[in-house]
């Protein structure tokens, strides 16, 4: 039996990156999948793949998680197409480093208003269903430097740490319903936000990694589907980093 048979689950940020992996490790343990991002068309064309490669029903979204009317509108066609939604991931996310004396108003509240507003609009859209349903999982896309905070992420570590307060206050408020919430914690992953790192900065980044190597999008998806399905129904309001050790 697959790990997420008969389930449903919405990403963000899903076309590309660590969210294309959450999708397509989810599909292949047998849940509907909802791909959402800001791109309708590459939305689909990641669902359609998705859908190709293992079986499983896949529809893809365009959204703005900064909007709350698209929040909304996401949930709905995700219960129209699959009947409920169990799983959410909170996994858009920017950045727009700098250090803090040039970083601009707007750079600051864009970040914060993607990373940490968007994940509290979307849990509030789907909580709705997961609250009347009693059941469902919320899993948000932290990340190391919101534990550890990082020079020139301001704007970005205070956004993923502020993903661990919001986690664990909807771990508490939603644990009478069943509805658990989790966050997982990436350390240096190899997508296109950290592309474009130079070499240099690349090799002193993975010295600083015990396990010596930046992880892989997949490798993610792993914890994310340990957080969605069964074999977590004890667990709520905790952080799981993958960070090769980085930060511990
Ligand atoms: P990515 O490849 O840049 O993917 C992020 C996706 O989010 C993109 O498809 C992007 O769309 C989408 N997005 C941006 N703003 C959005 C909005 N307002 N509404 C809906 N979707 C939006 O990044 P990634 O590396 O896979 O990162 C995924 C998550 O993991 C992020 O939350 C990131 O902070 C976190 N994380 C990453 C790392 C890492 O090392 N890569 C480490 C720790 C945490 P567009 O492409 O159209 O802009």
């Amino acid at each position: 039996m697959k790990r997420l048979e008969g389930k449903t689950a919405l990403i963000t940020g899903a076309a590309r990156g660590i969210g294309l992996e959450i999708a397509a490790a989810f599909a292949a343990e047998g849940a509907a999948v909802a791909v959402a991002d800001l791109s309708a068309q590459e939305s689909a064309a990641a669902a359609a793949g998705i859908a190709d490669r293992t079986g499983a029903r896949a529809i893809g979204l365009g959204l703005d998680v900064t909007k709350e009317a698209d929040c909304e509108k996401a949930v709905a066609e995700t219960e129209k197409a699959f009947g409920k939604v169990d799983i959410l991931v909170n996994n858009a996310g920017i950045t727009k480093d700098g250090l803090v004396l040039r970083m601009k108003e707007a750079d600051f509240d864009a970040v914060i208003s993607v990373n940490l507003k968007g994940a509290f609009l979307m849990s509030k859209a789907a909580s709705r269903l997961m609250l009347k349903a009693r059941a469902g999982r919320i899993i948000n896309i932290s990340s190391v430097v919101g534990q550890s905070g990082q020079a020139g992420q301001a704007n970005y570590s205070a956004s993923k740490a502020g993903l661990i307060g919001l986690t664990k206050s909807l771990a508490r408020e939603f644990a009478p319903r069943q509805v658990l919430v989790n966050a997982v914690a990436p350390g240096f992953i190899r997508t296109r936000m950290t592309e474009g790192l130079k070499e240099e900065a690349r090799a002193a980044i993975s010295g600083l990694i015990p396990l010596g190597r930046m992880g892989e999008p997949g490798e993610v998806a792993k914890a994310a589907l340990f957080l969605a399905g069964d074999d977590s129904a004890y667990i709520t309001g905790q952080v799981l980093a993958v960070n090769g050790g980085l930060y511990m």
